[in-house]
């Protein structure tokens, strides 16, 4: 988390227990999102965070949006959509991922971004990184750069920011 303490964004994430199925703590960031100070200064955070310039900001259907437009502005570069399979309306490449009880597919147009183009990721919240790990491989195979990728969230016990580290990625997160 750097070393700015972010407890004051912390007490403006919610936590809905059994949602949306038992046993799951749901870290809800709309309580974030509506307030206009927390907004602001999460998403100054986020950008004093991101290292060296770049051509995109990818964000994950569809909480990753909302953090992925606010980045780009400031940072001078556009945004790219990364959906569930079937949203989008042209060509698309998909990346399949595991989920506890079976799969999901996220998809990219063909021709977001040119070959070379510096990829930052943007998500809320990173628990396993299934989604997060296979966005990089979608965005890697259709030519991007990807060397960092930035959550709001980052829910450690669940190993995910350390595995996509493992795949070349630069991580960070404000809240733990
Ligand atoms: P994962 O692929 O396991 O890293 O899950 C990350 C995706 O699922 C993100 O898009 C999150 O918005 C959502 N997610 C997973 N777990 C939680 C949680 N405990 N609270 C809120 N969102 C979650």
């Amino acid at each position: 988390s750097g070393s700015v303490n972010n407890d004051d964004l912390k007490a403006r994430i919610r936590t809905i227990p059994d949602f949306p199925k038992p046993g799951i703590m749901f870290r809800d960031i709309t309580t974030l999102l509506l307030d206009a100070h927390g907004l602001k200064t999460t998403i100054d955070r986020m950008v004093a965070a991101v290292d060296g310039p770049v051509d995109l900001v990818a964000g994950i259907e569809a909480r990753g949006f909302l953090f992925a437009a606010a980045l780009a502005v400031p940072l001078n570069a556009g945004v790219l959509l990364i959906r569930k399979d079937g949203k989008l309306p042209g060509a698309t490449i998909a990346e399949e991922y595991a989920l506890e009880y079976g799969h999901d597919r996220i998809a990219m147009h063909a021709d977001a971004c040119a070959p070379g183009a510096r990829v930052l990721l943007i998500d809320d919240l990173i628990a396993t990184g299934g989604t997060a790990r296979a966005a990089v491989r979608l965005l890697r195979k259709a030519g991007a750069v990807v060397t960092q990728a930035h959550f709001v969230v980052d829910l450690p016990d669940l190993g995910g920011a350390d595995a996509l580290r493992a795949d070349g990625v630069e991580v960070r997160s404000l809240v733990a």
